[in-house]
């Protein structure tokens, strides 16, 4: 993932050695909670608490513990023991589950089969072939870090972005920060421009990761009901106070689809979303009604 950070202050040198810091901070946390490292804390969980509890950093059980949030409050939309599907695709090498494999690993999906104990920090899973993934929260969760950081370092104007995952403080230079929705079946090209401050913005596009099979697109954003993409949008921006959040409601809003994803997002007070549904008509939350044009 490309990672962006932009500050404006008057020391370009210890502005270098922030930035450097809140890269730093970045590693640390893929080192923590990739799928794709052995040695990860995430990757330790999903080899062993099947078997039993599996004591881990205060960190990762927070996050864990805003997962299960997640799941709650999208009645398990956000999943992330998708991953007990999800691992079965390749996108990069166009591979899909074969029906029957597909059948085989969800039942396996199910947020409630991960058990967490605060007592211990420890996880277990309830069942056998339980996998996890924060793909669809760490990033968010990263750039969080990133701002707090770059807030006790006394910087009151910046951006950090992390793939379709950014928050920015302040202005930039005096002016709103332009943040981008990109036009799902354009290479380049922008839907709108929105001027923002102090905000998070995340959005989920079945545009990122994918390959097509038979007329179908396959994406890396998977139904935990049928283990294969969601198909009712083509892209879910989510505006709110910090990316964690805005991370895993995107992802969320997008499976959901337009109608139940709307509603939910105008249930909660500091949201916004824009959904670019599979017609490519944009649909607006009820509080910004008025930059629809
Ligand atoms: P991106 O990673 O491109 O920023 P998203 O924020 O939408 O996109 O996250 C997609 C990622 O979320 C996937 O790569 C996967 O790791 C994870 N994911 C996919 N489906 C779900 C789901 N139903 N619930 C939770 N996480 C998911
Ligand atoms: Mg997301």
């Amino acid at each position: 993932t490309r990672v962006k950070v932009e500050i404006w202050q008057e020391d370009p040198l210890s502005g270098m050695a922030v930035i450097e810091e809140v890269l730093a901070e970045f590693r640390r946390i893929d080192h923590l909670m990739s799928p794709y490292r052995e040695a990860s804390e995430l990757s330790q969980l999903n080899r062993e608490a099947s078997a039993g509890p599996v004591v881990v950093s205060d960190e990762l059980f927070d996050l864990l513990e805003k997962a299960r949030q997640m799941s709650e409050l999208t009645q398990g939309a956000f999943d992330i023991t998708f991953a007990s599907v999800g691992h079965l695709y390749d996108y990069r090498k166009g591979i899909q589950p074969s029906a029957s494999a597909l059948q085989a690993g969800l039942p396996k999906v199910n947020y409630r089969f991960i058990e967490l104990n605060p007592d211990d920090c420890s996880v277990h899973y309830s069942q056998p072939g339980v996998r996890i993934d924060l793909g669809g929260i760490a990033k968010g969760y990263a750039v969080d870090r990133g701002i707090l950081l770059l807030q006790q370092q006394g910087i009151e104007h910046a951006l950090i972005s992390a793939g379709g995952d950014s928050r920015i403080i302040g202005e930039r230079n005096g002016r709103p920060w332009n943040i981008g929705i990109r036009a799902p079946r354009q290479a380049q090209g922008m839907v709108a421009v929105l001027p923002l401050t102090d905000v998070a913005v995340s959005t989920s596009g079945d545009y990122e990761r994918y390959f097509e099979a038979d007329g179908v697109r396959h994406h890396h954003i998977l139904s935990p009901q049928t283990g294969r993409s969601a198909s009712q949008v083509q892209s879910v921006t989510i505006i709110g106070p910090n990316t964690t959040q805005t991370d895993a409601l995107s992802t969320s809003v997008f499976v959901l689809g337009t109608q139940a994803g709307l509603e939910l997002v105008n249930r909660l007070g500091d949201i916004e979303a824009v959904i670019i549904d599979k017609q490519g008509q944009m649909h607006y939350s009820d509080g910004l009604q008025d930059i629809k044009q």
